[in-house]
């Protein structure tokens, strides 16, 4: 859940003179998909899972190109098309299709371009492919043709597959999970970009494209293990700005990969361009030894535990309230279907929780037939709904709750009409539409009180900001669902051979693949 930043988190300097045989107004191209999508999702995120910008609705989108800015005036913007959807299961090949299509006929009909900004997140699995990200990169390159220049920002949890790296010119990513640097890291691929198209080339394209040294490291790891607060990915992340203030050097990224994919390009990556080689291939070859060497040091960010173990610490005599438990293996902001039930399941079996003598709220799973069935009965009417596993069955399937009306609240933007259903102290919250619960006026809109509960479970990973401080402790429960913190019993077959956890033996070579696009070979 990203917020619009303020201004002066934007943080790029001016842009370097124009050179001679540089571009003084390059026209640009604006356009992408981003969205990260789990395989082992069973929800399909089809056309109403993105919102689709285009033209001025899109360039407003960066707040770096409004009027007044410096890069607003560098270049001729060119906004065409940009899908962008919650994290959610794989794409509908259908709503795929239309969007890709729509940026290529946008390019088509709106160049040619001197550069293109390619704004992806990097980890959209469709259904059917194994690298839509790849397949999109060429079509775009297809249309655009040889000579122009693409600058790719990019999620750090998303993964540079060979099609994608060939395609591209320019590739950067997020440094900070949570991604607080999100707007910064855009900013950085465009500011990039200009720097390149307004270089000397001597009328010669090729000599505008930087060289890439593009390393794949065999580790995946879930997201709740490589915060950026925390060491090694701290340290590893550290060197990026340094890599970046060496002679011959335009970028340093790495990418950590997404872990809920079961497809061959899914695992960690190093990319340094820039236009001396021999730095470059060291440096990328460097990051890339440590990330290798630190593979076993990637931690948990909280205390982890079975649900079983999570209640056990919520429920004994001297816990700290509101203690908060993360329902993490269904967490719908990482791609997780927000339906799985298997919590809510063993919380209702808990006499504990329903007996009335502690107040627990449960956010959340979205069923909207049984959100009409609770709104057709009323508030204060004692009802038996039958509620979630419609997306993911899970390890159990649609639970039957018979309890309280507690409340009932239309209109939120995007849980549609929401509903709490009261089982003694146990609320739980059922939503028409799927929503992610992270701030505490989440809870507040529906006349709940988290600061006053004993205990708050959420699909969510680490906490956000909000939850982090309502919780007087938590703990991170390994539960099952689409995007399992456990990735060893998700059961992926297609990674490539020797990643880390899953093949503990390997002994990658980490050497670079180095060249510029074009070049005969792209090997060093
Ligand atoms: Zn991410």
């Amino acid at each position: 859940m990203n917020a619009r930043p303020d201004a002066h988190q934007i943080w790029m300097g001016p842009l370097s003179p124009i050179a001679e045989g540089g571009l003084a107004r390059p026209r640009i191209g604006i356009g992408g998909i981003s969205i990260e999508s789990s395989t082992f999702s069973p929800h399909v995120s089809g056309d109403e899972a993105f919102t689709v910008r285009t033209g001025a609705e899109l360039r407003a989108y960066y707040p770096f190109l409004d009027a007044g800015r410096e890069l607003a005036d560098a270049a001729e913007w060119v906004p065409l098309v940009h899908g962008r959807s919650l994290p959610g299961g794989a794409v509908d090949p259908g709503t795929y299709r239309r969007m890709k299509d729509a940026i290529v006929a946008g390019i088509r009909e709106q160049g040619p371009f001197d550069g293109f900004f390619f704004d992806i997140h990097g980890a959209m699995s469709v259904i059917g492919m194994v690298d839509a990200e790849g397949d999109l990169a060429r079509a775009v390159r297809n249309a655009l043709g040889p000579d122009t220049l693409i600058s790719t920002s990019m999620d750090l949890h998303g993964n540079v597959s060979e099609a994608l790296r060939d395609e591209v010119d320019l590739l950067t990513c997020y440094r900070m999970a949570p991604h607080e640097d999100w707007l910064n890291t855009k900013e950085r691929a465009v500011h990039s970009l200009l720097a390149r198209l307004r270089g000397a080339d001597g009328g010669d394209p090729l000599r505008r494209r930087p060289l890439k040294a593009w390393v794949p490291v065999p580790v995946l790891l879930p997201g709740e293990k490589t915060s950026t607060r925390l060491e090694p990915a701290r340290g590893i992340y550290a060197q990026l700005p340094e890599i970046e203030k060496l002679d011959g050097v335009v970028d340093a990224s790495v990418w950590i990969g997404y872990a809920w994919a079961d497809e061959p390009r899914c695992q960690a990556y190093v990319v340094v361009t820039g236009d001396d080689r021999e730095v470059i291939t060291r440096e990328s070859e460097r990051v890339a030894r440590m990330f290798w060497d630190a593979r076993e040091d990637f931690v948990f960010v909280a205390e982890t535990a079975t649900l079983d173990g999570a209640l056990a610490k919520a429920l004994s005599a001297d816990a700290a309230r509101p203690y908060v438990i993360s329902d993490s293996g269904d967490n719908p902001t990482a791609g997780g279907a927000g339906d799985v039930t298997w919590t809510l399941g063993e919380l209702l079996e808990r006499t504990e929780l329903v007996d009335g003598t502690r107040m627990t709220l449960v956010a959340s799973i979205f069923d909207s037939e049984a959100v009409a069935a609770a709104v057709q009965a009323g508030v204060g009417e004692t009802v038996t709904l039958t509620a979630g596993a419609r997306v993911d069955d899970g390890p159990r399937g649609p639970l039957q709750i018979t309890g309280q009306i507690f409340s009932i609240t239309d209109g939120d933007l995007d849980a549609g009409t929401q509903v709490v259903i009261a089982v003694g102290g146990l609320h739980t919250i059922i939503t028409q539409r799927r929503k992610p619960f992270h701030r505490l006026d989440d809870f507040r809109m529906l006349g709940l009180d988290p600061e006053n509960a004993d205990i708050v479970v959420v699909k969510i990973g680490y906490l956000e900001p909000e939850l982090y401080d309502l919780a007087a402790d938590w703990t991170l429960a390994l539960t099952p669902g689409g995007v399992d913190q456990d990735l060893l019993r998700l059961g992926h077959r297609h990674l490539a051979a020797g990643v880390y956890p899953f093949d503990p033996a390997g002994s990658p070579a980490l050497t670079a693949v180095v060249g510029r696009r074009g070049e005969e070979s792209h090997a060093c």
